[in-house]
């Protein structure tokens, strides 16, 4: 083997080259304007329904104004970790607001949501001690439990009697349970059922910990989460959530108990050794929050959007399984079947985001498609009218000739 055949006989470059020969690689296109309802890729435009931008802030005025301002007061970057140089007032204004809204004692910021659940989770538990995970949660959580050396023990999606039975077994003396999930689920647009997951934890005396990534601007008061959703934000040990969804930035957080905050402040590396969140990302984050607060006329327009993406793909007869939020997957249940619906799309003037094998087994390969408050009725209907158009011209090929996956 030469140094370079990891890399050009293994199967992901074999699978990088099918698509790119077939003409159907979807990554890595680049935008070329701003990401609302429509965006455009070079002069191309298109209907906009694979974002993030859930209440479609990341365009707006007083967003942008509140990051010029810090960028004239601040500078560009902190050049430090927040553990030293790096903490600035702006960011203890956002932490002290965040936590108010999530109603929890305290909250860090950190650079990414990513960092959020690789740094906390292995400051939380060690090799001796067990994390239990839903089999969807995010890739992040995954790596953060690698990164304790637990033992990482998987339960059904949103199965709270496999995470019962699987808490019961082989328990360990003197070792921590650790539970974590996503609260909105990122791909598949179901919301744990928090309630239940803290009860079971609490027999066991496990930690919990919910992921509002997908959930802050979404579910809860004013689009507090998952926890406010539920009405268990005393109950809960731990939010983590990002800024770069519907906070209309770049950032991450995690928010409990004053103990708690403290202590993953100074055990947190993800935190510690990385440079801290640069004032123009927490000023958005924070002129973000203070909309949420007190504006929910976004929050309104994209539920009244979701309702009618729902019903109306579950008219036209879409497999979208039990979403109940902005984010819907449509199965599409074959992976280059997925991709060649997701090129017509864009051809066609609508992106949406397949997902494929590895990401999901390619049974449960999909288009993730997401709503913003910016859409408007007629172009979902024109973007649903138009997957429906092309999963019916590739239906013929299903399950025929699936070469991407063999
Ligand atoms: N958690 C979940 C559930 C996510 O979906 C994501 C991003 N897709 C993250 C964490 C990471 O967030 P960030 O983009 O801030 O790194």
């Amino acid at each position: 083997m030469t140094k370079y055949d990891f890399i050009t006989k293994n199967e992901l470059t074999k699978k990088i080259h099918f698509l790119k020969s077939h003409d159907l690689y979807p990554f890595f296109k680049e935008v070329s304007s701003t990401q609302s309802d429509v965006a455009f890729f070079g002069n191309k435009k298109v209907l906009m329904f694979g974002s993030n931008n859930y209440l479609g802030l990341n365009n707006h005025p007083k967003i942008k104004k509140a990051a010029q301002d810090a960028i004239a007061k601040y500078g560009t970057s902190c050049t430090g970790s927040r553990f030293m140089n790096g903490t600035l007032d702006l960011h203890k204004e956002l932490e002290n607001e965040l936590a108010d809204f999530l109603k929890q004692e305290a909250v860090i910021v950190f650079p990414t949501g990513f960092q959020v659940n690789s740094g906390v989770i292995p400051a939380l538990a060690g090799k001796n001690d067990r994390i239990f995970i839903d089999e969807l949660n995010h890739a992040s959580i995954i790596d953060g439990c690698q990164l304790s050396y637990a033992k990482r023990i998987k339960y059904r999606h949103n199965n709270m009697e496999d995470l019962a039975v699987k808490l019961e077994q082989d328990p360990r003396d003197g070792s921590k349970n650790l539970i974590v999930s996503d609260g909105i689920f990122s791909m598949d647009g179901d919301i744990v059922k928090l309630d239940k997951m803290i009860e079971v934890g609490k027999k066991h005396d496990a930690i919990t910990m919910v992921d509002c990534a997908h959930a802050i601007g979404v579910i809860g008061k004013n689009g507090s989460g998952t926890a406010s959703h539920f009405g268990v934000s005393k109950e809960v040990d731990l939010i983590g959530g990002t800024f770069s969804k519907s906070l209309a930035s770049v950032g991450g957080f995690v928010a409990g108990s004053s103990e708690m905050i403290e202590y993953l402040s100074h055990a947190s590396r993800s935190f510690m050794f990385s440079a801290s969140l640069p004032p123009a990302s927490t000023a958005s984050a924070l002129a973000a929050l203070r909309i949420l607060k007190t504006d929910s006329s976004f929050n309104e327009k994209l539920w009244a959007n979701t309702h009618y993406a729902i019903q109306q793909m579950k008219a036209f007869g879409l497999d979208i399984g039990n979403t109940e939020t902005p984010i819907i997957p449509i199965y599409i249940r074959n992976s280059e079947k997925t991709f060649k619906v997701a090129k017509m799309l864009f051809e066609n003037g609508v992106y949406v985001n397949p997902v494929v094998a590895p990401a999901v087994k390619d049974i449960d390969s999909l288009l993730r498609f997401s709503l913003t408050s910016a859409h408007n009725k007629e172009q979902i209907l024109f973007a649903i009218t138009e997957i429906v158009k092309a999963i019916e011209c590739f239906s013929k090929q299903l399950n025929s000739r699936n070469v991407y996956i063999n």
